[in-house]
């Protein structure tokens, strides 16, 4: 994959907050275009898989848990420096700690329910974007 794209996740918390189009519209006012986007309920064998290098945390299970209770809705961007811009575009992990303005401080609650996923480097991206989208022509 080039290193102009990133994957996304709205998280199963901005589906049901109604944030959908919210999150998507400031996602496309930063420049991003989107490649490929579908709505999809991961099941626990998914949350577990995608999340595997989190296994040995603490909070791994309410991930799952929180992950897979309701639809996401999964994507590929593209945009110059896709992956280090997207980060900045949806602030820290923490929602606390988010800039003003990013996606997280607007609409994530907490650490663990904080609205969206992006990639944190090209490889992750990849990665990511075959894990929701194998077999599309995408890339
Ligand atoms: N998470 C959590 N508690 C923590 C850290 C992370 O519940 O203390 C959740 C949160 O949903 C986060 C995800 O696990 O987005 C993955 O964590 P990571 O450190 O990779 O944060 P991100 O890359 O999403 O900012
Ligand atoms: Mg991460």
């Amino acid at each position: 994959m080039a290193t102009n794209r990133t994957f996304t996740m709205l998280k199963p918390d901005s589906i049901e907050k109604g944030y959908t189009g919210a999150i998507l519209e400031k996602i496309n006012a930063a420049g991003f275009k989107i490649v490929a986007m579908k709505m999809t309920q991961m099941t626990k064998r998914d949350a577990e898989n995608f999340y595997a290098i989190h296994k040995d945390r603490p909070f791994f299970g309410e991930l799952v848990e929180y992950m897979t209770r309701g639809p996401i809705v999964a994507a590929v961007l593209e945009k110059d420096n896709a992956v280090e811009d997207f980060r900045v575009l949806i602030g820290a992990t923490n929602p606390e700690e988010a800039a003003e303005g990013t996606i997280r401080k607007l609409y994530a609650a907490s650490i663990g329910e904080n609205a969206v996923h992006g990639s944190d480097s090209d490889e992750n991206a990849a990665i990511e974007s075959a894990f929701h989208f194998a077999g599309r022509e995408i890339f």
